[in-house]
């Protein structure tokens, strides 16, 4: 077993590695910019290193920095967390080149998975199906032009480097076309450095299910079940379930061994989530992130399988203790993911100093969070706050059980999205179960409105 490890991340997904970490007795070094000098995960750490400035560029992306930390500090591993360098294949290259252990797969898999215009002709080879779209990269305006009137408009033009919802355009004709290329394009520059762009048939109303999978050294991958992450805004997950409610038995099985045969097809090993678009009884791949996801937490309490403590074992190189077949799915977990946003302005984020807090808890409930009472959440990094799961033994129990969670959360200091999620989670479509990933925008002004009713009641009162 690994006896002490890095972790290059902050936050939540940080305190995360760092329980998993203890209770398999290993050592922790935070490695933390400057702006994080205070958080919890730095606290709690077995040792902490200061790698730079706040600037994720010159810290927390900073592969020197982390590599020269953890020698220094006698670690065997580093954990990259998700964000970041967590999909990085030339980080997993040189970990394994200094000698420490890479808590996620090789540089090889990470490679063939990541560029996700190359990984949609890996898949489609290893026979897992795919959105019609452009052969590989699109590489002008003419180009995507001629691939969009061979699939169809609408399209969606997508960064090949793309993550976390950026670098994605829609097009609805070849009017729109030029355009939606040139800002895609500028985008994905911007946000990961890379502008090759793709193009895949606009899917009407999908619902986005994923599923996740782990595979051992010793060439044994296996699926956790699936999660349904089709309430987002923009591209971006909001709330997340595990299972995906209303798949038969048979859908969700052709989609879990599809997903074993997308890992296998990399060379997978670790932690990993195979995403795919659901059209009716039809499913395409869409992308595989080589990394712990944010939503991981949900597939943990139906599964009673902690994934991360499995990522470290695995990365001590030991085999998989369970297989397949003894994997069970019990009841229904939901996630809200409280984000430090503004709803009266355009949900923007609007992150701060934590005057006053209290989570939720109880019987089935877990929390996710590095905040505490007066801490500051940093405008340096993303705007989550907290993440708040809910298990029940049915999926109304869920529901009914992460609407008392959501009632119980109190964060002042800064504006969150926790009401809009609880108007969601009353919303007679996401009840039923029926939620696409057009649902939140389409319904965005109705569950508003209402939250504004609520709150003017508040005040009479
Ligand atoms: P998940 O896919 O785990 O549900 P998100 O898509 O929300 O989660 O991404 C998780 C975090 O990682 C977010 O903070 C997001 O900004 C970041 N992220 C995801 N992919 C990339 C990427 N390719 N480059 C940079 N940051 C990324
Ligand atoms: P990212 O790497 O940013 O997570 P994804 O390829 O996973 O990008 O797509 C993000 C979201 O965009 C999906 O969850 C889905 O809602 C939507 N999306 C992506 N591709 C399509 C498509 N071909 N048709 C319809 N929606 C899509
Ligand atoms: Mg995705």
């Amino acid at each position: 077993m690994l006896k002490r490890v890095l972790i290059a991340n902050r936050g939540e997904i940080a305190l995360r590695v760092l329980r998993a970490c203890r209770e398999l007795g290993i050592e922790t070094v935070a490695a933390y910019s400057e702006a994080d000098a205070e958080a919890l995960h730095v606290q709690l750490a077995t040792e902490a290193v200061c790698i730079g400035p706040a600037q994720a560029a010159e810290s927390y992306l900073n592969q020197n920095a982390l590599l020269t930390a953890a020698l220094a500090t006698g670690c065997d591993g580093i954990h990259p967390g998700y964000g970041f360098l967590s999909e990085n294949a030339d980080f997993s290259d040189a970990c394994g080149a200094a000698g420490l252990a890479f808590i996620g797969p090789s540089g090889d898999a990470i490679r063939k998975a990541g560029s996700k215009s190359a990984a949609r002709e890996l898949m489609r080879s290893a026979g897992v199906p795919v959105t019609p779209g452009s052969n590989g990269p699109v590489s002008s305006v003419e180009e995507a032009l001629a691939a969009a009137e061979a699939v169809g408009y609408p399209v969606l033009l997508k960064a090949s480097a793309g993550g976390g919802g950026r670098g994605i355009r829609r097009c609805g004709s070849g009017k729109d076309l030029p355009a939606a290329y040139a800002g895609a394009k500028a985008e994905a520059a911007a946000c990961f450095g890379n502008d090759e762009m793709y193009l895949e048939k606009l899917v009407l109303r999908p619902r986005h299910v994923e599923v996740q999978i782990l595979a051992d050294r010793q060439g044994h991958t296996v699926y956790l079940g699936d999660r349904d992450c089709s309430v987002q805004r923009r591209n971006q997950k909001l709330l997340e379930e595990a299972p995906a409610p209303g798949l038969s038995l048979e859908l969700r099985q052709a989609m879990g061994r599809a997903a074993v045969r997308a890992a296998e097809a990399v060379g997978y090993e670790g932690a990993g989530t195979v995403e795919f678009l659901l059209d009716g009884e039809n499913f395409y791949f869409m992308e595989m992130n080589t990394r712990i996801q944010v939503e991981h937490g949900v597939t943990e309490l139906v599964t009673g399988v902690d994934l991360v403590r499995q990522q470290l074992r695995i990365a001590s190189g030991l085999p998989l203790d369970f297989r397949q077949e003894d994997v069970r799915i019990q009841g229904c977990a939901l996630e809200c993911r409280v984000n430090a946003e503004d709803p009266s302005r355009d949900f923007c984020p609007c992150p701060g100093k934590v005057e006053f807090l209290h989570f939720p808890g109880g019987a089935g409930v877990r929390v996710d969070s590095c905040l505490y009472n007066g801490c500051t959440l940093s405008p340096y990094y993303d705007s989550l706050a907290a993440k708040v799961l809910a298990h029940g033994t049915t999926r109304l129990e869920a529901i009914r059980k992460m609407r008392r969670c959501l009632e119980e959360f109190t964060l002042e200091g800064f504006p969150t999205n926790a009401e809009l999620s609880y108007e969601i989670l009353f919303h007679p479509v996401f009840v039923r179960g029926r939620c696409t990933t057009a649902f939140l925008e389409e319904h965005l002004p109705e569950l508003l409105d209402f939250s504004r009713r609520v709150g003017e009641r508040e005040d009479e009162v």
